[in-house]
């Protein structure tokens, strides 16, 4: 698979305008759940789904593999039918089970770009392109209007005659994603789009893609497994599991104020050092720990002697330096028992009484392994999480 590699630019105004005309949709789903099979094969996919995906923003659906991400977007699409709850795009309900609405796939007015390219290799790209439009019986003019506005957005102008087999991987996912946008649909839907990519390719990708789709000013739902990805492209996420969302949130909010363990563990590397309330002091929890006290600006809600997990990101934990200390609140005394130059930081590893610590150390403070080291944290990066 290749890459979108869309460079936008100011000449293609007239494409634009085209897009101009697709009117944003908010989603809301309430009371879903999907079983698959019956009886004592029956697995149920999603349980309970209630989910608001506001107009004009890109969603991620994000979770690890078997977590109902691409379950509850086929539901969307329509290509699954839930067994309960009601979907609702825009002002039209495209399925609900208790008014007994179902409308089919291709009368909901979405676009989707799936993984694999799903381009017919006996087609022209034009063709591919064409196909939605044809099967709704457009006619052949406004096709053809159509298809080149869209061929000139995802830069393939010109292109449109060749065999689609002809192409490089990168020309034909952007084939896949002109095919999803040529019938101005209301929501494009993606399902890890970016998965077969190396390394590299997957971030020019993504970047790409981003900047395209908030010039398109559509909502977006992407479904990933891959937190970077996630974080970086999404204007908000929900986090899956075994079919249910466990948190939603803005990308920042989920990674450093996540709710419970799984959230902060599948987000980021995290420590997770065992807690026990001990009292509140002006605004903050004040924790016990292995590694002493430590003061939390979450937890104000934790009845003293509460049995908590806290969670420090290894990013967040600093050399205390005297002049730059916001205060000596959480200034800590370890030693370095394990230190690994990784390029843009030191992997640490740093005990501290009987906590030993992940930590990403700035290489300009120049530790050393085996040094006595005083750490600060600030509270604000101290989470308290329910164990
Ligand atoms: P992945 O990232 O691996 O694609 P996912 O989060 O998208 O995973 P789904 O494909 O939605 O997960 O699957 C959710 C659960 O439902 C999985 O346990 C899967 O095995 C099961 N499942 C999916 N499709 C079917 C099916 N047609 N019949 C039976 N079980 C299914």
């Amino acid at each position: 698979m290749g890459c979108f590699n869309l460079i936008i630019s100011p000449s293609l105004d007239q494409v634009w305008a085209f897009y101009g005309r697709i009117a944003t949709m908010e989603i809301q789903i309430s009371g879903l759940s999907k079983t698959y099979g019956t009886g004592s094969k029956s697995f149920q996919a999603l349980n309970n789904i209630n989910l608001t995906i506001p107009a004009n923003s890109i969603y991620t659906l994000l979770g690890p593999s078997g977590c109902g991400k691409t379950t509850l977007l086929r539901c969307i699409v329509g290509l699954e039918q839930p067994d309960t709850g009601e979907i609702r795009i825009g002002d039209q309900i495209v399925w609900s089970a208790e008014k007994n609405i179902l409308i089919p796939p291709e009368k909901r007015g979405l676009g989707m770009v799936f993984q694999t390219y799903a381009i017919w290799p006996h087609m022209s790209v034009f063709d591919n392109i064409a196909y939605p439009l044809q099967v709704a019986g457009v006619a052949k003019e406004t096709i053809r209007e159509k298809v080149d506005a869209v061929l000139k957005f995802v830069q393939l102008e010109g292109l449109g005659n060749r065999p689609a087999p002809h192409l490089s991987g990168g020309q034909q996912q952007r084939v896949a994603l002109a095919r999803a946008l040529v019938g101005e649909p209301k929501v494009i839907l993606f399902d890890e789009p970016l998965s077969n990519l190396d390394a590299k390719l997957r971030e020019e990708t993504r970047k790409d893609l981003k900047k395209f789709l908030s010039r398109l000013n559509m909502t977006a739902i992407y479904v990933t497994h891959d937190r970077v990805e996630a974080l970086a492209l999404s204007d908000r996420i929900a986090v899956l599991k075994a079919g249910q969302i466990v948190e939603t949130g803005e990308p920042q909010d989920i990674y450093f104020k996540a709710q419970s363990r799984y959230v902060a563990d599948f987000i980021g590397r995290a420590n997770e050092i065992p807690a026990t309330v001990l009292r509140h002091e002006n605004g903050l929890t004040i924790v016990s720990t292995g590694m002493g006290e430590v003061a939390c600006a979450t937890g104000s809600d934790l009845a003293l002697g509460t049995e908590t997990t806290l969670c420090i990101r290894p990013e967040m934990i600093r050399l205390y330096r005297a002049q730059l200390a916001e205060s000596d609140t959480n200034k800590l005394t370890g030693s370095l028992d394990e230190l690994e130059f990784v390029g843009e930081v030191f992997e640490a590893n740093i005990r501290i009484g009987e906590v030993s610590l992940i930590a990403s150390l700035d290489p300009e403070s120049n530790p050393a392994l085996n040094d006595t080291v005083e750490l600060a944290v600030a509270p604000r990066h101290c989470l308290l999480l329910s164990r």
